[in-house]
């Protein structure tokens, strides 16, 4: 999955989750409330001409984004600052994770094509950093990977000035097909952990918390010279020891950026949001980080996974050295 995009989800206009009742079919139950929303989360409707030139890109190449797909609420900031999410492998998922927007179902088959329009796409938008994502494909072989590197190195050919950042699967823990994608040495491989282990049954049914770990430590031991992020999501029903205890276990696999943002509902039939955590708490987990040792941690409300990529790559610029260097 990649999804993991997780931390993109946004809950829709005017809906928040009032506490549940577990009697007489009342969970889940959303009721329409519109100033309940904390200030701190009040977002900018997407617009302006980086957002209509991404979408009508999108459009003509029969690309998808992860802005649309899993309905990003930092949507308008992407194009126009140098960077955008691409959705890979398809619109559905094989996989049903109770945050995230994207469909499930039986996926289509894989266009071979995709990873040349995605590299005609960076090249159009003189993007600075490329982010490429996808859903998950259990049902392939390689889980999709072979589709990541053609895509890395389609942009590295069209855009060699280009830092890409791939999102991954967990690639049912295959370590081959993880390989596949570190051979194509972006600058930043990507694999979202999302919540704290307690949760994952709920949360990612079909994931492992101990398998997307060994995603990560296998990551930084196949490509130490790269940057290896992962990302959270706080407001499910985490408590604060349990997260701290997720970022050390994050940590602890040799990763270097760390993302920990709000979640927030996409619709009412997703997992409501337990509790709305606060700027500050977030500033003081930013901290916590740091104490931990990651290299860069983005940690605020409306912090998504490809969140100021450019400024990840600033605070370890040898990962993007290695890569000219590598190419
Ligand atoms: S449902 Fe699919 S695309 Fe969405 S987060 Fe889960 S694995 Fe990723």
């Amino acid at each position: 999955m990649t999804g993991d995009l997780v931390p993109i989800a946004f809950d829709l206009p005017g809906e928040i989750e009032r506490p549940r009742s577990r009697g007489r079919g009342g969970a889940n139950r959303s009721v329409p409330i519109d100033h309940a929303r904390p200030p701190w989360l009040k977002v900018r409707l997407p617009s302006g001409p980086a957002y209509e030139e991404l979408r009508r890109l999108m459009r003509a190449k029969s690309l998808n984004t992860v802005c649309d797909e899993a309905r990003c609420p930092t949507i308008g900031e992407g194009g126009g600052a140098g960077t955008a999410t691409f959705m890979i492998l398809g619109e559905t998922c094989s996989r049903s994770c109770g945050f995230c927007a994207v469909a499930t179902g039986r996926p289509g088959t894989v266009d071979h094509d995709e990873p040349r329009r995605v590299a005609e796409a960076v090249a159009r938008m003189g993007l600075r950093h490329a982010v490429v994502t996808s859903v998950n494909r259990d049902e392939l072989p390689d889980g999709g990977a072979s589709l990541f590197a053609m895509t890395i190195q389609e942009i590295r050919l069209a855009s060699p000035g280009t830092t890409v950042e791939v999102l991954i699967p967990d690639f049912q823990g295959d370590p081959g097909a993880l390989d596949v994608v570190l051979a194509a040495r972006p600058e930043i491989l990507d694999h979202n952990v999302e919540t704290v282990a307690r949760l994952y049954p709920r949360v990612r049914p079909q994931a492992r918390y101990a398998r997307s770990l060994e995603v990560l430590r296998r990551a930084k031991a196949g490509a130490p010279d790269r940057l290896c992020k992962s990302g959270i999501m706080l407001g499910l029903g985490e408590t604060r020891d349990e997260v701290v205890e997720t970022m050390a276990d994050i940590a602890a696999q040799g990763t270097d950026v760390l993302t920990i943002g709000q979640y927030l509902r996409p619709g009412p039939l997703h997992l409501p949001i337990e509790r709305y955590w606060t700027p500050d708490e977030f500033d003081a987990l930013r901290v916590e980080g740091a104490a931990l040792g990651f290299r860069h941690v983005e940690s605020g409300p409306l912090v998504r996974s490809s969140y100021h990529a450019e400024r990840v790559l600033a605070a370890a610029p040898h990962a993007r050295t290695a890569e000219r260097d590598g190419a």
